[in-house]
C-alpha cells in the first residue's frame, strides 16, 4: 500500500444509500478473522502465507463456495489464493477483487507489543499488516462471506485474487497473469483493496477526502557510469572519469522530461484548483482547462508535491567513484532514481537519459522494472465508490489519483486489466505506520470497511 499524497478534491453527487451496516455477529466474525490474520506471520522469513491462504480458502468453502471454485497457487515459500464467487453473468465479464496476504517483516524486540498478536487499545487495532493490507483483505472477505450466506448472487463472477509477495518481488501476481490470464483472470477490470484511501482531519478526526487510485507511476533506477584507463594522480590529464560523470550529472540537472497528462490528471486538477489557495490552485485550474499550458506547468513543476503529477522525474540519489586518493579514477557511478509517468516505458526513459548525458556515459537499469498505463476513469466505478464512501462519510469529496509508488496493480494494468484502488481505510496521516513500527488502524475505520465493501459490491454487481 502506498498512501496517496495527492490531496485533491472532486465533489461527486451520490445517490442516497440505505445503511447496510454489519450487525454484532458480523462485527465479531470480522474481528476474529482479523485476529487470526494478524497471527499468521506472512513475512518472507516466517513464510506462513501458504497456511494463511489455506485458512482463508476454508472460510470461503465453509460459507458455501464450492471447493472446486478455489485454487491455491504455490510459489516458492509463498502462495496466491484464487476464489470464484459465481454470478449469473447478466452484468458482463468477471471482475477481479485484489488484496495481498503478505506483510513487511516485524521484529518483536523493536515493537511495543507483539506484532503478530492483534491488540485493541484506545480505539486502535495494533498489529503487523492491520493497515497494509490485512484490514482490506479481511473486511472484503468478511463481506463476501456474509453476502454468500445471505444467498446474494452477483450479476458477474467475482474472482478473488490474494497474492503472497506484494511487499517484495510481486512474483505471485506475475505468475497468476502468466498462467491464468485466460481462465481465472479473464476479467474486465480489477478492484484493489491495497490502494485508495480516505483521510481523517488531524484535530477533529472527521473524514476530509477520499482518493481513488487510478494510476501508478513506475519506479525505476539507472546507473550512469563513466570509465577511464586511470593512472597516477601525479600525472593528471584532462580526461577523467569523475569529470565526465560530473558533467553528466549537470546535464541531468538541467533536463526536464516533457509535460504529460491523462484523464486522472485533468479530473483531479479541475476540481482541486478552486480548493487550493494562491498560484498553485490557479495553475491547476488553468492546466485542467488547457492541459500542458506552459505557465501553469512551470508553477506546478516548481512544487515538489506536484511536479511528479505532470512529468517523469529523475534525480541522482547515490554516488560512488575512484579507488584511491592518489590514483586517477577508473570508474565513477551515479544512481539516478526515476518516477515514470504512466504509459511511458522504462526503456524510453533509459534512452532519453542516454541522449541527455551523451555517449561517454553508460546508462543501465539497476534491475528489471514493470510499468503500466493509467486506467481509464469509469463512471460506474466512480459512482459506486462514491456511494460506498458516502454511506459512512456523507458529502466528502472524492478524487481520482495517481500514486507515486507501485502495488500489484502495476502488473494487472500492465497486462491490460484496468485497476482501481478502492480501499476502505480512513486514517490520519499521523497514524500511518504501514511498513513501520507499531502499525495501527482506527477500530471504527475497520468496521466501517464492512459497510464500504458491501455498498460497493451491491451497487456495482447487484440486481436493480
Ligand atoms: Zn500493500
Amino acid at each position: 500500500m502506498r498512501r496517496l499524497a495527492f490531496a485533491l478534491a472532486l465533489i461527486c453527487a451520490a445517490p442516497a444509500v440505505a445503511q447496510p451496516d454489519p450487525d454484532a455477529a458480523q462485527r465479531a466474525e470480522a474481528r476474529e478473522i482479523l485476529s487470526r490474520s494478524v497471527a499468521f506471520q506472512s513475512t518472507v522469513s516466517a513464510a506462513q502465507t501458504p497456511a494463511y491462504a489455506a485458512y482463508l480458502r476454508d472460510l470461503f468453502v465453509a460459507a458455501g463456495i464450492p471447493a472446486a471454485d478455489t485454487l491455491i497457487v504455490p510459489h516458492d515459500r509463498t502462495a496466491a489464493l484464487l476464489v470464484r464467487y459465481r454470478g449469473d453473468g447478466a452484468g458482463g465479464r468477471p471482475i477481479l477483487l485484489m488484496a495481498h496476504m503478505d506483510v513487511v517483516e516485524a521484529k518483536r524486540e523493536d515493537w511495543r507489543r507483539d506484532p503478530f498478536t492483534l491488540v485493541e487499545e484506545n480505539g486502535y487495532f495494533y498489529g503487523r499488516g492491520v493497515y497494509d493490507n490485512k484490514s482490506g483483505l479481511v473486511t472484503l472477505t468478511s463481506t463476501l462471506l456474509r453476502l454468500r450466506r445471505e444467498g446474494w448472487r452477483p450479476t458477474r463472477d467475482l474472482v478473488i485474487a490474494y497474492t503472497g509477495d506484494e511487499e517484495t518481488s510481486g512474483e505471485t501476481a506475475r505468475q497468476l497473469l502468466a498462467e491464468h490470464r485466460n481462465d481465472w483472470l479473464n476479467v474486465e477490470y480489477a478492484l484493489n483493496t491495497d490502494a485508495g484511501a480516505g483521510s481523517l482531519d488531524e484535530a477533529t478526526g472527521a473524514a476530509t477526502i477520499y482518493a481513488m487510485q487510478t494510476a501508478e507511476k513506475t519506479y525505476s533506477s539507472y546507473t550512469l557510469t563513466a570509465t577511464n584507463p586511470g593512472g597516477h594522480s601525479s600525472q593528471p590529464r584532462p580526461d577523467n572519469a569523475i569529470y565526465d560523470l560530473a558533467d553528466a550529472i549537470a546535464k541531468v540537472r538541467a533536463y526536464q522530461f516533457p509535460v504529460q497528462w491523462n484523464d486522472t490528471t485533468i479530473a483531479a486538477f479541475r476540481i482541486a484548483g478552486p480548493t487550493q489557495e494562491g498560484a498553485l490552485g490557479a495553475a491547476m485550474t488553468r492546466f485542467a482547462r488547457a492541459p500542458g499550458d506552459r505557465r501553469a506547468s512551470a508553477t506546478l513543476s516548481a512544487s515538489p508535491f506536484y511536479v511528479g503529477q505532470i512529468r517523469t522525474t529523475c534525480i541522482p540519489t547515490l554516488l560512488e567513484a575512484g579507488h584511491a586518493d592518489n590514483a586517477l579514477p577508473q570508474r565513477a557511478v551515479a544512481t539516478v532514481n526515476c518516477r515514470i509517468f504512466p504509459g511511458v516505458s522504462t526503456e524510453d526513459v533509459q534512452a532519453q537519459l542516454q541522449r541527455v548525458v551523451g555517449e561517454k556515459i553508460a546508462v543501465a537499469p539497476v534491475m528489471r522494472y514493470y510499468s503500466s498505463d493509467a486506467s481509464p476513469l469509469r463512471e460506474d466505478v466512480m459512482r459506486a465508490v462514491t456511494a460506498a464512501v458516502h454511506s459512512k462519510h456523507p458529502g466528502i469529496p472524492i478524487t481520482p489519483a495517481m500514486s507515486a509508488g507501485a502495488t500489484d496493480g502495476v502488473f494487472y494494468r500492465g497486462a491490460g486489466i484496468p485497476t482501481y484502488g478502492v480501499g476502505e481505510m480512513f486514517i490520519k496521516d499521523s497514524d500511518d505506520f504501514s511498513h513501520g513500527l507499531n502499525e495501527r488502524i482506527p477500530v471504527e475505520s475497520f468496521y466501517n470497511g464492512l459497510t464500504h465493501y458491501r455498498v460497493l459490491l451491491t451497487e456495482l454487481y447487484g440486481r436493480r
